[in-house]
């Protein structure tokens, strides 16, 4: 079965408008990642009192968990223009080389799934990165030969969905790294609660609370039950979206108390019916949902980890005892 399309956190939305019109547009409006948006805040002052650009910042997390949000906060916060693009995007050196001539001094060179960027491309963004040069290839044949052009300083913001996918020499080209957690049930709460202010939806604290709680600690999730739930109020004929409103939806969308999708539980059950609770590969895995490995090690597996429902293993990923207790199966004995 597929993903619901309304949950899964689509890094290409369909919902473009709604996205950008509830996206924080300064520091102080980013709910949650506090230890992040610490030393960002130290970060971007440092840079401001030099009079420099912000030193070159990778952004990992799943996601929907604010990544493009940070990014267009961190040019804001400069006052620079911010250029987005992404690894797939930028499919030859050129493209990238005309990018680079265009930033504006001091802007923002945002590049999300930075992961994907091919390595004729990546050899361009090291010296842009580090010495602001560009090296082109005039003529061709034994003609050819290469020029180095300047281009202005600029920050690059890379967001990708695991750190591990990136090459060692891109990793160390990045002076500040920025991980993003889950967030807790009290920032969605504060999200959901913000949300409803922009889009002005009448929300009650226990309806807030319901939604946070089953957002997979994932804002862009909690938007998107945020609207679902409003249109179970509406038809029910409610100006004003309450626990149960929240509830009916979420039974009707198959979301359970904790959150978990349909994907999540598929994966739980498979970990424990047929293969006794793991260890279990990611291919076999992958092959077993009929998903993609990197779906599940980007989307899946960090979230059950975090809620301790699976563990990782040298031998694979296990399930845990509260695993069994969310499918409401019976937890085997030891041995
Ligand atoms: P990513 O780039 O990591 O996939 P986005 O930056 O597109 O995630 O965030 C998805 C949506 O979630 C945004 O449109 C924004 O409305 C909301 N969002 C993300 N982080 C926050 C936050 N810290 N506070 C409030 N809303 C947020």
């Amino acid at each position: 079965m597929p993903r619901d399309e309304n949950l899964e956190p689509d890094p290409h939305p369909s919902e473009g408008r709604f996205e950008l019109s509830l996206r924080p547009r300064r520091i102080g409006e980013f709910i949650g990642q506090e230890k992040l948006k610490r030393n960002l805040t130290v970060f971007l002052k440092a840079a401001t009192q030099r009079g420099e650009p912000l030193d070159h910042l990778l952004l990992y997390g799943p996601p929907g968990l604010g990544k493009t949000t940070l990014a267009h906060i961190v040019a804001a916060e400069m006052e620079t223009s911010i250029h987005v693009t992404s690894g797939p995007a930028i499919e030859r050196p050129g493209d990238l080389v005309g990018i680079l001539t265009n930033l504006d001094a001091g802007s923002v060179l945002f590049i999300d799934e930075i992961h994907r960027l091919s390595r004729p491309v990546e050899e361009i963004l090291y010296p842009a990165m580090e010495d602001s040069k560009v090296d082109i290839m005039i003529g061709q044949g034994p003609a050819a030969r290469s020029i180095r052009l300047d281009v202005p300083r600029f920050t690059v913001i890379g967001a990708t969905t695991r750190q591990g996918l990136l090459t060692g020499p891109l990793r160390d080209r990045f002076g500040i790294i920025s991980h993003f957690q889950y967030y807790d049930h009290d920032a969605l709460f504060e999200i959901v609660i913000r949300s409803a202010g922009i889009l002005g939806y009448q929300i009650d604290e226990e309806g807030a609370r319901g939604i946070a709680r089953r957002s997979r600690g994932t804002p862009r999730i909690a938007n998107r039950l945020l609207r679902r739930v409003r249109d179970f109020a509406q038809v029910a004929g409610k100006d004003r979206i309450g626990l149960a409103d929240a509830t009916a939806a979420f039974e009707a969308l198959e979301i359970d108390p904790l959150g978990l999708d349909d994907l999540d539980r598929r994966l739980l059950r498979i970990m424990i019916e047929r293969y006794k609770g793991g260890p279990v590969g990611i291919d076999t895995l992958a092959a077993s949902t009929g998903e993609d490995s990197g779906t599940i090690e980007e989307v899946v597996e960090p979230f059950l980890m975090q809620e301790g429902l699976i563990q990782r293993t040298p031998r694979g990923r296990c399930v845990t005892e509260l695993a069994y207790k969310s499918l409401g199966m019976p937890v085997p004995l030891e041995g």
